[in-house]
């Protein structure tokens, strides 16, 4: 018999919380999942999937245009945002049921209030009952980061916001350059908004290749997405029915939309860490080992509230090792060294492995292998779009350390070159991979010149 309520409490029902949840039940714990919001998280209610939807929708305008070289015609086609975000909805709410009902069919009880933590083995819900347990795992996730020293900060939104506008404006300001502004600026563009992407730094999307970064904005660019780089935000103003942005510069712009893209902070606000002495690190995140644990023995986090990777796939990760080592006597620690990942911006993002730039910091020879050239569907097309790929390759071992692509599915391309590259593939073995024609992934394994930068 235990002398807890509960052997896991987790706090924050998103990816990470649920998995975990669901493989402690199926390890034979009693599992106790307290949610404030919607169960799902980020990702589901307003993250991966409504921006994804999003972007399928954003991109049925260029589909059209593209259409005609074909010989299609598509005259009087009409878009309605108010159709787009009840569908939307609709999507998002079976989602959400769907999470409930595993998460139940599990064993697991949902409890949909916040909790916090009262002492190392103990929660109280909002409502005030106290709950005791064995472990408990904080899954909290994070959220936008807004800069709130700026005059004006309040005019702007999040995207979290972005998800219910009213109605789209003429115009938009994306305050940042990382996933969330070049997601959307592509998606607002897409959908006919004018888009201006303003960000402090030199180049969009610091920390991918530089490559990929100079080949996505100069192909934005083509597409009327306008890119202020070395840009800040001095204040925002009312104006009219919209807004007037004021940069450092003094230069302004007008628009009906504001957008703070400008990074996420882990939830740690009044979740009652300090009851027992765990201390936030310099990013605001919950510091953990490599088995999740915190400095508490008993209390776990996983996912966006530890910083490490802010991704879902390895929130999901995180938490489904955190149930083995707990419940399943099976001790798992997370790599989080090789994570492929994409960028739905348009044109999309995969990537995995090395930078060139990291490559050649940890070793001595790199071979690089590049390659743009026009997607076939484009010859009918008449569009001005081009394909990116590059390969990054230990010279000394032959091994592919890395590999970059900006074009049509470059996402699902990321997740194939992942097995490959996890598996250590060397560039002999990519070469010696048949080709699959026609496609552009052929390019993958078909690339026999080295770049002579
Ligand atoms: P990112 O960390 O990717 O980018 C933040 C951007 O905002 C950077 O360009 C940064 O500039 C800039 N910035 C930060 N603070 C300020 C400031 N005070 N003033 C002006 N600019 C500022 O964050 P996102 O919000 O785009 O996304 C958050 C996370 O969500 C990502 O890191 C990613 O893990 C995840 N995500 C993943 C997606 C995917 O997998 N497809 C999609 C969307 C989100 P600088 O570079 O100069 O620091």
């Amino acid at each position: 018999m235990t002398q807890f309520d509960y052997d896991l409490f987790v706090i924050g029902a998103g990816s990470g919380g649920v998995r975990a949840a669901r493989i402690a039940a199926k390890h034979g714990a009693k599992v106790c999942v307290a949610e404030e919001y919607r169960v799902g998280g980020t990702c589901v209610i307003r993250g991966c999937v409504p921006k994804k939807l999003f972007v399928y929708a954003s991109k049925f305008a260029e589909e059209f245009e593209d259409a005609v070289g074909f010989g299609w015609t598509t005259e009087k086609v009409s878009f309605d945002w108010q159709t787009l975000l009840e569908n939307k909805d609709k999507e998002i709410d079976r989602l959400n049921r769907a999470y409930i009902k595993n998460l139940e069919s599990s064993g697991a009880t949902l409890i949909q209030e916040r909790a916090t933590i009262v002492d190392k083995n103990t929660v109280q819900l909002a409502s005030g009952s106290k709950i005791t347990a064995k472990y408990i795992l904080v899954a909290t996730g994070g959220a936008p980061m807004v800069p709130r020293h700026l005059p004006g900060h309040e005019l702007a939104m999040t995207s979290n916001e972005a998800f219910h506008l009213e109605r789209l404006p003429r115009r938009i300001v994306i305050v940042g350059g990382g996933y969330i502004a070049v997601e959307f600026a592509g998606i607002f563009n897409g959908l006919g908004v004018e888009t201006i992407l303003v960000l402090r730094g030199e180049q969009i999307l610091r920390g991918f290749d530089d490559d990929l970064r100079n080949h996505l904005a100069a192909e934005m660019i083509k597409k009327g997405i306008e890119i202020k780089t070395k840009a800040d935000i001095a204040m925002i103003e009312r104006s009219g029915d919209g807004v007037r942005v004021t940069l450092e510069d003094g230069s302004q712009i007008g628009a009906g939309q504001v957008m703070f893209a400008t990074g996420r902070m882990p939830n740690t606000h009044g979740l009652g860490l300090e009851n027992v002495g765990i201390e936030i690190n310099m990013h605001g995140a919950v510091p953990v080992n490599e088995f999740s644990q915190t400095v508490v023995d008993n209390i776990y986090a996983v996912g966006d509230v530890t910083n490490r990777v802010n991704l879902t796939p390895v929130a999901i990760r995180e938490g489904h090792a955190f149930a083995d080592t707990v419940f399943g006597n099976k001790p798992i620690k997370v790599d989080h060294s090789l994570v492929p990942s994409a960028v739905f911006s348009q044109p999309e993002l995969g990537t995995v492995g090395l930078t060139e730039a990291q490559a050649r910091k940890l070793h001595s020879k790199i071979d690089i292998y590049k390659s743009t050239f026009r997607p076939m569907k484009h010859t009918l097309s008449g569009r001005d779009e081009r394909m990116l790929m590059k390969l990054v390759v230990n010279a000394e071992t032959d091994v592919v350390l890395g590999c970059h692509i900006a074009g049509p599915d470059a996402g699902e391309m990321a997740q194939l070159l992942g097995i490959a590259i996890t598996c250590g593939a060397t560039k002999a073995q990519f070469d010696a991979t048949l080709a699959v024609h026609p496609s552009a992934a052929e390019e993958l394994v078909t690339m026999r010149e080295k770049w002579q930068g």
